[in-house]
């Protein structure tokens, strides 16, 4: 359906879990994580009548997040539930690899069409220091399952900030040898991102550049994402930048949200949305929880704010529980 600015809103971003394996420092505090009560969990059922829903307003494509959904049980169940619904086309995941090797075979089953492995570092020390856990080689391992997985679309996210800026040239490199797209992903100013600052594009691109050579600019892929891709000479997958500081893509945004609390986000930088556990868990019937998500697809902003500063409206959650 179109929201209230005439987009096309298309594409839901899922997060089934607020926990996770890693402690990335921009996204979890390294103690004293405040979980989401299990009760307070969207349940697999309550997601797949709610995709069904979301589903019968327009929703093509979705993808699982987190926290890590690999952590919680039974993923590949949802995955297939999902693909199941009629209108879904398409269905992705992203994840920190970790535990990817092992549960992908199940995955792939379930038809999943596409991962995105979150990878801010291909030094082991470096990784470790970034996520605060010694899982690189875990991570690997699930990134080189995936790309051995034909048909499965792969991609690696990086935030580029000053704790990996040597590391921007060699995770870059993967794209060179495998059919892989590399991001490089603006840091946001939510949950711990707002207290620390990421690099812009333009600084990544000029490192890379030195490194590859002038960088040609890929056309825009049609029903694509937020994502600028330029390719480098010699490289067969392209280097991508998703870029919401210092490049804004709010006009062509297609995307809502469904917290691992069940409240559907239209904007990431607001709290606005709806309360559809609630709604669910009062009993209510279809067409009511639909006119919910419809009455907060309208009223999606126009735009984030970021860099302007804080507003009361703004969003309070933690990346982990958003899913990003
Ligand atoms: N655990 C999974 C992972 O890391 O891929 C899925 C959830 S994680 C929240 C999804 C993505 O959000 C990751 O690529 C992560 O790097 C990114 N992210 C987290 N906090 C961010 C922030 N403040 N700004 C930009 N990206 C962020
Ligand atoms: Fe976990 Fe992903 Fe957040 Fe890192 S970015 S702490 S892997 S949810």
């Amino acid at each position: 359906m179109l929201d209230g600015c005439g987009r096309s809103i298309d594409y839901l971003r899922i997060s089934v879990t607020d926990r996770c394996n890693l402690r990335c420092a921009y996204c979890m505090p390294e103690q004293g994580v405040k979980w989401v009560d299990h009760h307070e969990i969207l349940s697999y059922e309550e997601i797949l009548r709610l995709v069904e829903l979301a589903a019968s307003l327009g929703v093509r494509r979705v993808r699982l997040t987190g926290g890590e959904p690999l952590v919680r049980r039974g993923l590949s169940g949802l995955a297939a539930g999902i693909k199941a619904i009629p209108g879904i086309q398409w269905l992705g995941l992203t994840t920190n690899g970790v535990l990817l090797e092992k549960q992908l075979p199940a995955l792939l089953e379930a038809r999943l069409d596409g991962v995105n492995i979150s990878l801010d570092a291909l030094d082991r020390a470096r990784y470790a220091a970034i996520t605060r856990r010694d899982e690189l080689p875990a991570a690997l391992a699930g990134l080189e399952a995936a790309l051995a997985a034909p048909g499965l679309t792969v991609k690696v996210n990086c935030v580029p900030t000053g704790d990996n800026t040597d590391q921007w040239v060699p995770l870059a490199r993967l794209a060179r040898t495998w059919r892989v797209d590399v991001r490089f992903i603006e840091l946001m100013p939510i949950g711990l991102g707002a207290g620390l600052s990421g690099a812009a594009q333009g600084t990544v691109l000029a490192a890379l550049e030195g490194a590859f050579g002038p960088a040609a600019l890929c056309p825009p892929s049609p029903g694509g994402g937020p994502g600028r891709y330029v390719r480098f000479d010699g490289f067969t997958g392209r280097v991508g930048f998703i870029s919401a500081m210092s490049h804004p893509f709010c006009a062509g945004c297609n995307r809502v949200r469904l917290t691992a609390g069940g409240f559907f986000k239209t904007c990431l930088q607001y709290g606005d949305g709806a309360d559809l556990r609630a709604l669910l868990r009062a009993g209510a019937g279809d067409d009511a929880i639909r006119s919910a998500m419809a009455a907060a697809i309208r009223a999606k902003p126009a735009a984030h704010h970021f860099g302007t500063g804080p507003t009361p409206s703004d969003e309070g959650r933690n990346m982990n529980q958003i899913g990003g």
